[in-house]
């Protein structure tokens, strides 16, 4: 078993699509919140307010247009997608509609994969799929009935692998080796295993299932890890597929690494991308007159009686800020159309930082 940075492991290297996940080159085109199984899956991280809607995301952004999509590709120099959901087979024929654009877009080499619980997987849908140009299929199946429409897809000439939650407890584990074995005897290709996740809409179900918070971690949930580490081991020694343990902690990675590709193209003039992959600006407030006279001498771009500029031209001219008795901050957003505000820090600490240089 290998180790990779930020605690991922992995037996026998990695799918193309997987490579890509990790560079955070793939776009995640989140296709519909509807979902059957949201009663039976306890651990879903999909927030409340997605779950059962009508709605399409691209990355962070709302799709409005199809445009959208493909601005956003350009916007990540994105090498691929990945296409979730909900239940991306509830809405088929608008996924291959999505796959069909990329593909004509971005060529055959874009690499497209697809999450499912195998609910409307059957032999015309995936014919539907493998026409649309669709490259892989990740299954998230614990249903034993089920496990016949990973091998149909196989069949069809899809790349073929599960992608699982590792859960603690030995029935979960018990069953995901159970897979496992399945996937090496259809000669599929992997198993990826992700870590457990605490999240707003589902910590209320996973403490009453009795498990717990991992103390050095945010999110990840307590021996998620361990249980990953055991079916891996399994993997290594009893099957010839691939296996893949996908931390908590790279998963915000790749996030990091797709504003990282998104904000150097989206930054606006007074913008300026950190190695964090954010953006970060300096706001000014007060007299029109007084954001004139400053606007004039240092430039930037005066929106809604609001002087916006440079970060490093802002901490420049902090003192002088000050004695004009003008309110100020750097804000630092994330590069979504949106520019979600992620911190803020006023000018008084700004001018602190300076004096402490
Ligand atoms: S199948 Fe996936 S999206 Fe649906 S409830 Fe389960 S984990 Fe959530």
């Amino acid at each position: 078993m290998e180790e990779l940075p930020l605690g991922a492991l992995r037996v026998r290297g990695w799918s193309r699509g997987c490579d890509l996940c990790w560079r955070g080159a793939k776009l995640v085109l989140f296709v519909t919140g509807k979902c059957p199984l949201y009663e039976r899956c306890p651990y879903c991280t999909i927030s409340n307010w997605r779950r059962n809607k009508n709605l399409v995301m691209v990355d962070e952004n709302p799709v409005r247009k199809e445009e959208d999509i493909i601005r956003e590709a350009e916007l990540i120099s994105a090498l691929g997608a990945g296409i979730t959901g909900g239940e991306p087979s509830l809405v088929l024929h608008k996924v291959a509609h999505y796959i069909e654009l990329l593909k004509d877009r971005f060529g055959k080499g874009f690499h497209i994969h697809m999450y499912t619980n195998a609910w409307k997987i059957n032999e015309s849908s995936l014919k539907m799929l493998i026409k649309a140009g669709l490259d892989e299929i990740r299954f998230h199946v614990w249903d034993k009935r089920l496990w016949k429409k990973v091998k149909m897809a196989l069949d069809m000439g899809f790349y073929v692998g599960a992608e699982m939650p590792s859960i603690p407890g030995k029935k979960w584990i018990r069953s995901l080796k159970e897979l496992a074995s399945y996937l090496d005897k259809i000669d599929a290709s992997f198993m990826n295993l992700n870590e457990l996740e605490f999240t707003p809409s589902n910590r209320k179900r996973l403490l009453s299932m009795g498990f717990r918070p991992k103390p050095d971690s945010e999110v990840a949930v307590l021996e998620s890890r361990e249980a990953a580490i055991d079916v891996l081991r399994f993997i290594e020694k009893e099957t010839s597929i691939m296996g893949y343990f996908c931390p908590a902690l790279q998963k915000e990675y790749q996030v990091r690494m797709r504003w990282t590709r998104r904000s150097g193209n989206v930054a606006r003039e007074y913008e300026i991308p950190t190695d964090e992959g954010t953006l970060i600006y300096g706001e000014v407030q007060g007299p029109k007159e007084t954001l004139m006279y400053l606007y004039t001498e240092y430039g930037g771009i005066l929106r809604e009686e609001k002087l916006l500029i440079d970060a490093y031209k802002f901490q420049e001219i902090a003192e002088e800020i000050k004695d004009l008795g003008l309110i100020g901050r750097l804000v630092e957003v994330i590069p979504t159309d949106n520019r979600k505000v992620l911190q803020v820090f006023p000018l008084d600490f700004v001018l602190r930082e300076k004096t402490d240089e």
